[in-house]
């Protein structure tokens, strides 16, 4: 079984009279910075000017250049885009990071494939909320916590798990809980789970089946229904039961189909893709690509990023979704009133 921590293991004092550098002010940034404040931690916030930095002295904080920020944190935590952390890391961080400070990481890439390594003299660990990041905060201001994950792939002051649990309690997750696991397993099972199911797999799925329906002559707007709209009622089943608990809801008839064409669509071939999938990742072969095709200005990325939005199942949602008034929020309220 996995060592999963809670409130109880967690020992505040390890961040009182600290002050925590959060660097970026995207998604996670704005979440963890807000909750580490509101649990009573001292944090700083490190940007460049613009957008965010506006955002993060609107909600309150004192923002600095990243260097300045580093310069004062006794605990750093990079909270920007993956593939622009090794560079903003070697000019700004690195020259400024502290003897005996901390350096935190929500995801592990850029240490497990040593985009970024750092002086032996500083703690190194990894706090990853399973969530995005306006979840991270939504459910600590409604008194929960969203899951996380804890990792030290460097202890230079003997306390860097005592650290990160004393972190993963300011931003709440030690409320849900927090998985013990290493910076090797967090990257690779995160990479893996985006690819081959959450978004990839998910989304060629989707995809796949809107084209047979459409193809063999059926109606797009049924189609979309079918294979992308009933999704969400689907996997908010799952969420809440389990597999069980989908198949308790869905007719006999579905859950047959399901027992009996489910492994025909997604069978052996794709057991092999998907084992192929992981070995690309765990042999640096997808990160590699990814690191390279940065380097490059995302030529590959955005091409693909354009092609996507014309797909037929876009186009037919985007208009259908219009018309749809309770997933808006604009809608939602109507509806209320
Ligand atoms: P975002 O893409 O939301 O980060 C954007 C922020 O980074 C902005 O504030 C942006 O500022 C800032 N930034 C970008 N470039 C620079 C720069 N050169 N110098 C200073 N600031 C910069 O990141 P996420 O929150 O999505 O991800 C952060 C980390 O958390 C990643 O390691 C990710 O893997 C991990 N993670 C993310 C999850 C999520 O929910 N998104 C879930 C779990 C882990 P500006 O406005 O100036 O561009
Ligand atoms: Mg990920
Ligand atoms: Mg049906």
């Amino acid at each position: 079984m996995a060592n999963v921590y809670y409130a109880k293991d967690a020992d505040r004092k390890q961040l009182e009279g600290k002050t925590v550098a959060i660097v970026g002010y995207g998604s996670q940034g704005h979440a963890q910075a807000q909750n580490l404040r509101d649990s009573g931690v001292n944090v700083i916030i490190g940007l460049r000017r613009g957008k965010s930095w506006e955002q993060a002295e609107k909600d309150g904080f004192t923002v600095y250049e990243v260097q300045e920020a580093v310069k004062q944190a006794d605990l750093v935590n990079l909270l920007m885009p993956d593939e622009t952390m090794a560079k903003v890391y070697q000019s700004q961080v690195a020259p400024n990071l502290k003897s005996g400070s901390a350096l935190f990481f929500s995801h592990g890439f850029n240490i497990h494939f040593e985009q970024i390594v750092p002086p032996k003299d500083v703690d190194v660990a990894l706090i990853a909320p399973k969530g995005p990041g306006h979840l991270v905060r939504r459910v600590y201001e409604e008194g929960f916590g969203v899951p996380g994950l804890i990792a030290v792939h460097q202890d230079a002051s003997g306390k860097a798990k005592e650290i990160g649990l004393a972190y993963a309690e300011g931003i709440g997750a030690t409320r849900a809980g927090v998985i013990e696991t290493t910076f090797k397993e967090e990257t690779e099972t995160d990479l893996f789970g985006e690819q081959a199911v959450l978004c990839g797999g998910v989304s060629e799925l989707v995809k796949n089946g809107f084209e047979t329906l459409t193809e063999a002559g059926y109606q797009p707007e049924i189609a979309y229904f079918e294979c992308l709209h009933e999704l969400k009622l689907i996997v908010d089943l799952m969420y809440e039961g389990g597999l069980a608990g989908m198949r308790y809801s869905i007719s006999d008839t579905a859950e047959f189909g399901d027992y009996t064409s489910g492994k025909r669509v997604v069978g052996e071939a794709s057991r092999e893709a998907m084992k192929a999938v992981l070995k690309d990742i765990q042999d640096g072969t997808f990160a590699n690509k990814w690191i390279r095709e940065n380097d490059e200005g995302k030529k590959e990325f955005n091409r693909i990023r354009e092609e996507e939005k014309d797909h037929p199942l876009e186009k037919t949602g985007a208009k259908l979704r219009s018309t749809m008034a309770w997933i808006t929020e604009d809608g939602k309220a109507a509806i209320k009133q």
